[in-house]
């Protein structure tokens, strides 16, 4: 167990045996992954065409199934019919049961996340009693009703009221929410209202048979297909007063706690899609024949096979990393004598930085990963009887939900700087220790770098000086207007996501990989990349914000903050991996 804060890798050196990764799981976490893979295989993969073609009973039935299995029960404490395992295994869980189809993988991050952590983390000892051993054992399912027609990202600017009736039993709703996962076939429904005049949200537990609820036609989706999407009407709906979940007025605290874990969630959940993505297309390339040779064979396709598993290995690191912090505090603060309940929620808020960064980052390269995938099939990968164009469809909407990345991106950024105006994390003393260090000259001894990894992370501790450099700047220079500033925002979250990334596969791979290993050509192609990308987004901002003499010294900075002793051959690098993966024949 380590004490790592949220947020706290920015300043802090962590050494590789402080990071957990797929290596790393019990016994009873590999039963589990076996377990769920092997229904997806069985269940899930061969009725892939159906899940195409809107088949919302399939989805049902599957989650029944899933629920018979335990596996929507993972999170949720054996005294409310659930397993009660840990953070890690709630992500496997996710990992695994989503690979096989974007719409089962909606349905059951929607109703184990969304869906039932609202009650889990905020619902009084009878709401807990009452709703959780339906949903853990999937004899109900859940859905999470926060989304209107003009409140999509200004979630807390929704029009839905709710008034109490004159005899004080119940809550009257009347509103409209949209885009709602699941509704066609949940019973339970975690909705967000204002109540009369307040200033935020509210969050009541809703049953299906309420009168006054009413559904919409199922949306014409561009992927997921078969997940129920519906919009969500109240009309004069009474809810009764002991359904409102946790307090009056706290709802948007509720929302945004729940989307937290929803976001992680989302990492994990394409990180199985990835995988099969990638293998199919090295299989595909292995048996395609062009100009009398396997299109495996050629350095253009090598390329995108060495990129597609360098980002699944990447993506690995950082979310698996994270969930054991998450796991981890939520230990510690039980330890400390906090409830359980509470301290899942304290837990996971503190790593809300992380659990941004691996939203956005995941979602974004789970479409990269299908797009190549659909370029390796060729006029193929382009017909919908081959796996890449569902899935590249599929992979769409994880940019979209549980808050846009563009909202992501803002956030981790707007998060990190108030946990350091907060005084919750030093950010300030390394970012004027960086100012002093480019005032200084810098040494010319020439530096150890004989231990595995360690230029790789000398170089990532460096990486830490820009995002300091340059956050620490534009903050100095727009103070409080900084949350104007989306442009720099944008450009700070990419340095902070690449960094976070390339620390993650570096340190898995310093744990569990030796010199020469294709892990370590893939964490140091990864980092190759994300140096250049780092360089790109801070110089951007720096000419945009800096001018004259701070502006030179910035960019003398960024010159030797992402400065190799030798680089890498990265093409030697790119054929390496292309190499062990072709030959494997899958990953
Ligand atoms: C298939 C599907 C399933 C969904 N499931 C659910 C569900 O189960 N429950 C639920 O409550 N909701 C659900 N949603 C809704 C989803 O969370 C929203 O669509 C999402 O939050 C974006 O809101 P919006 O669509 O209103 O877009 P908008 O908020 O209108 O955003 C449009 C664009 O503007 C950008 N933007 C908006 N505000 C800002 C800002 N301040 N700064 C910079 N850029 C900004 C966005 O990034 C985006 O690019 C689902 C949506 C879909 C499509």
């Amino acid at each position: 167990m380590n004490n790592t804060k949220g947020g706290e890798f920015l300043i802090k050196e962590l050494e590789a045996q402080e990071i957990f990764s797929i290596e790393d799981f019990s016994d009873e976490q590999k039963m589990l992954s076996d377990s769920a893979q092997e229904f997806v295989d069985r269940e899930v993969v061969p009725n892939s065409e159906r899940f195409e073609h809107k088949d919302y009973a399939l989805t049902e039935a599957s989650m029944r199934k899933l629920g018979e299995m335990g596996l929507l029960g993972v999170a949720v404490p054996e005294e409310y019919g659930g397993m009660g395992m840990g953070f890690v295994s709630t992500m496997l869980a996710c990992d695994k049961v989503s690979g096989g189809n974007g719409s089962l993988a909606t349905a059951y991050g929607a109703h184990t996340g969304i869906g039932t952590l609202p009650i889990l983390l905020y619902g009084t000892e009878e709401q807990k009693q009452k709703y959780l051993p339906d949903l853990a054992t999937g004899n109900k399912f859940g859905a999470y009703c926060l989304t209107e027609p003009d409140a999509g990202s200004d979630a807390n600017s929704g029009k839905t009221r709710a008034k109490l009736s004159e005899d004080g039993k119940h809550y009257i709703i009347n509103g409209q929410k949209m885009w709602i996962s699941n509704a066609g076939f949940a019973e339970i429904f975690i909705v967000f209202a204002k109540i009369e005049d307040d200033k935020n949200i509210t969050g009541f537990i809703v049953e299906r048979s309420t009168e006054g609820l009413s559904f919409g036609e199922e949306e014409n989706k561009l992927g997921i297909r078969s997940s129920s999407t519906r919009q969500v009407f109240f009309n004069d709906m009474k809810v009764p007063v002991e359904n409102l979940l946790g307090e009056r007025n706290n709802g948007f605290k509720i929302a945004l706690n729940a989307l937290n874990v929803g976001r992680i969630k989302l990492a994990a959940a394409n990180l199985d899609g990835q995988r099969r993505v990638l293998s199919h297309s090295i299989k595909y390339a292995n048996e395609r024949k062009q100009f009398g040779v396997s299109i495996s064979s050629f350095g253009a396709i090598r390329k995108k096979i060495a990129e597609m598993a360098t980002a699944v290995f990447v993506s690995e690191a950082g979310s698996y990393r994270a969930a054991k912090n998450i796991e981890d505090k939520i230990a510690e603060l039980v330890e400390g004598g906090m409830s359980h309940q509470l301290a899942e929620l304290k837990g996971v808020e503190e790593f809300a930085v992380e659990c941004s960064i691996l939203k956005v980052f995941v979602s974004d390269i789970t479409q990269v990963a299908a797009d190549e995938g659909i370029q390796i099939y060729g006029g193929m990968g382009f017909s919908a009887d081959a796996p890449m164009e569902a899935a590249w469809r599929d992979a769409r909407i994880g940019r979209i939900y549980e808050g846009t990345n563009e909202i992501n991106r803002l956030l981790a950024v707007g998060m990190l700087i108030k946990k350091a105006m907060k005084g919750e994390l030093d950010l300030l003393s390394p970012a004027m220790a960086i100012s002093k260090e480019l005032m200084g000259i810098p040494s010319f001894d020439a530096p150890d770098y004989s231990a595995f990894m360690s230029e790789e992370k000398a170089l990532i501790k460096n990486l830490k000086k820009v995002f300091l450099m340059v956050a620490g700047a534009a903050l100095q220079k727009y103070m409080t207007e900084i949350e104007k500033q989306q442009h720099l925002l944008l450009n700070a979250s990419e340095i902070l996501n690449q960094i976070y990334m390339a620390e993650s596969a570096v340190l898995r791979t310093e744990k569990h990989f030796a010199e020469g290993s294709v892990e370590a050509a893939m964490a140091q192609l990864n980092l190759y990349k994300a140096v250049e990308k780092i360089i790109t987004s801070a110089k951007e901002g720096i000419v945009s914000f800096a001018e004259g003499d701070e502006q030179r010294m910035m960019l003398s900075g960024l010159r030797r903050f992402t400065k190799y002793t030798k680089h890498p051959n990265v093409i030697a690098l790119t054929e390496k991996i292309a190499a062990h993966y072709v030959e494997k024949g899958g990953y």
